[in-house]
């Protein structure tokens, strides 16, 4: 278990989230997603979560931090 890796990038990783294990920049990656949900629902009002993710996964200004995990979020979603 010590020897876990981010399943993203291969650093060391810091703590298992939802099925993924992330290293510190991931684990900010994955906060960032879900807070700029928040962000968009309070704006947009109703807004489903695959929806988001598409959306910034296509964004250009989208970090690839925070790529990795709404690509990887809409694999397991959709298989
Ligand atoms: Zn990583």
């Amino acid at each position: 278990m010590s020897e876990e890796t981010c399943q993203f990038c291969g650093r060391p990783a810091i703590k298992t989230s939802k099925g993924y294990s992330l290293c510190r920049y991931h684990i900010l990656a994955y906060e960032s997603l879900e807070t700029g949900f928040k962000t968009w629902r309070e704006r947009m009002g109703e807004m489903v979560w695959t929806n988001y993710l598409r959306r910034v996964s296509e964004l250009p200004d989208t970090g690839e931090w925070v790529k990795d995990i709404a690509r990887a979020e809409l694999q397991k979603l959709e298989s």
